[in-house]
């Protein structure tokens, strides 16, 4: 299976652990350790995604091929890979954690694909490494074929993420407590193979300045500018300051980007935050269903609503602090930090007014489109609007005055009835529409330009739920269709009426069906 590996920066240019034994311990003084991995004799090939296997220079034929299978499986290496768990540390809900670390997840290698891009080819539950702490290394079925459709799905979403190539099942149970209470059951194993430019988080740098090892920090920084940030100047006397700005200014528009498809990451610790502003790490994530910015999908956050839709940008301002302070030892000032912070803050109030005017079709911005946006997100969540069904059937108001409130307001509300909320609705409708009427722009084209922005297929938690069910049970067919139909997230697609359905009720408080506990 030809795979354009190339030098492996990450391992070649960075310290590594001298320590070759693979059991939990602190690993210092190094960005990562090497590891050997097992592999799984009985591996199968459940899903692959073609378009990444096309960027990695794989053809479709070798996608489903044994030696595949075993080397995204981690039984077999290519020449040239050099596997290795990275070190990172994390704040997580809040509270330094200490070392983490790739404690199931372990690099194999980079590519240099199609587009000239540079991927790093990760494993995620392929056994233990030093960083695995007291769990066991694995993965199971449901959390990574969660994993594997949403990365892809979000791609196509266009919302920056690292990628998956791959979803095999290990032939081997993996044991987990899913709810926690002490009936831990053994459930089918999984590996994905997840692809990024780089795997690194908040937590890589973290772990370096929470332990004073300065000089490393300062390497793996300069080595994250040269490999991922070629637009900064490397000879500038501000560069790590510009770097953070950076960094602030991207991650500002990610979360942006989250919000315009209603996606609630769920464990937004500083050891899931990508360095280069990717979504990373898809656990417990959920889509917003009935509009409530209080909503989370993590049971582990249920009562603290840490991670719920609507902190998600104050969350980012929050772990960028912890990123600036991890920094400080190469700033040196705390100056140029708060500004980059305060750029975050900036970055996220335009970039979301522009979102939200995308998403409602106004081209034309005015001075009180704030405020028309504004009125919007309490009257979807007193009237519980399904969130993606709203936006998404709001492109057939057009400007032309109604003569009632449509009858889809009533269908997507997971409310018995609209009641009082149908007037205020009516209302803002009336609001609305003679904004647009204010528009340069034809009725198609703007139609065509809102239903680019609100999608009308994303995986709901109860969606995926189906497809795990009836993967533990040997029925693929309806993962393989989440996968298709995922990929054209923006077009109606003939059948696929039960894939942009609001949740039924029967899914309310079915387990994993809206919420879902961290065990994976
Ligand atoms: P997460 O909550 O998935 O972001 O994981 C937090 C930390 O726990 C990371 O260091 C993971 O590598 C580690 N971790 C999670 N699950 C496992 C597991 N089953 N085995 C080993 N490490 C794990
Ligand atoms: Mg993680």
């Amino acid at each position: 299976m030809p795979l354009p590996l190339i030098a492996d920066g990450f391992v070649s240019s960075l310290p590594g652990d001298p320590d070759t034994r693979n059991v939990p311990r602190q690993v210092r003084g190094a960005c990562y350790s090497k590891i050997t991995p097992h592999g799984f004799p009985h591996a199968r090939l459940l899903c692959y995604s073609r378009e990444m296997g096309e960027e990695l220079g794989l053809s479709p034929a070798t996608l489903g091929e044994e030696l595949f299978i075993q080397v995204f499986s981690g039984s077999r290496l290519l020449d040239g890979m050099r596997p290795y768990a990275a070190c990172y540390g994390g704040h997580q809900f809040g509270h330094w954690a200490g070392q983490l670390g790739d404690g199931r997840a372990l690099t194999l290698g980079e590519v240099r694909g199609k587009s000239q891009a540079n991927w790093e080819l990760q494993l995620k539950g392929a056994g233990p490494t030093p960083y695995s702490r007291g769990a066991d290394g694995y993965a199971v079925l449901r959390s990574s074929l969660r994993e594997f459709i949403c990365s892809e799905a979000m791609h196509a979403l266009k919302v920056p993420t690292t990628r998956a190539l791959s979803l095999i099942a290990t032939g081997e149970p993996v044991n987990r407590d899913m709810f926690y209470n002490g009936q831990s059951k053994d459930e089918p194993g999984a590996v994905i193979c997840r692809v990024a430019p780089s795997f690194l988080r908040f937590g890589n740098f973290e772990i370096h300045a929470a332990r004073n090892e300065t000089a490393i920090l300062k390497q793996l920084a300069d080595y994250c500018i040269a490999q991922h940030f070629p637009q900064l100047d490397r000879a500038a006397d501000d560069l790590y300051a510009r770097w953070f700005e950076t960094i602030c200014r991207q991650s500002a528009c990610l979360i942006v980007e989250w919000l315009r498809v209603g996606f609630v990451h769920g464990v937004m610790n500083t050891d899931n935050m990508s360095i280069l502003s990717l979504t990373l790490d898809y656990g417990p994530y959920g889509w917003l269903e009935p509009y409530d910015p209080n909503w989370t999908p993590n049971t582990t956050d249920a009562e603290g609503r840490r991670y719920a839709f609507g902190r998600q940008a104050q969350i980012g301002w929050w772990n960028l602090l912890q990123l600036g302070n991890a920094l400080y030892p190469l700033v040196r000032a705390t100056e140029p930090l708060e500004a980059a912070l305060a750029s975050y803050e900036r970055t996220f109030e335009n970039e979301w007014l522009r979102m939200m005017q995308a998403k409602l079709g106004l081209k034309d911005a005015q001075a009180g489109d704030a405020a028309l946006i504004a009125q919007l997100p309490p009257l979807l969540h007193g009237a519980q609007l399904d969130f993606t069904l709203f936006f998404r059937h709001l492109a057939t108001v057009g400007a032309t005055p109604l003569q009632e409130l449509p009858t889809w307001l009533h269908d997507i509300s997971y409310a018995p009835s609209l009641g009082a909320k149908a007037l205020e609705l009516w209302h803002w409708l009336q609001r609305y529409q003679e904004r647009l009427r204010q528009e340069s722009t034809s009725a198609a084209t703007r139609a065509a330009a809102m239903n680019a922005v609100n999608p009308l297929y994303v995986p709901r938690n109860y969606l995926l739920q189906l497809a795990i069910d009836a993967a533990e049970q040997g029925q693929l067919n309806k993962l393989l269709e989440l996968h298709e139909t995922f990929k054209n997230p923006y077009t109606e697609q003939a059948n696929k009426a039960h894939l942009a359905a609001k949740r039924p009720e029967w899914a309310r408080h079915k387990a994993g069906c809206s919420m879902l506990s961290c065990s994976s």
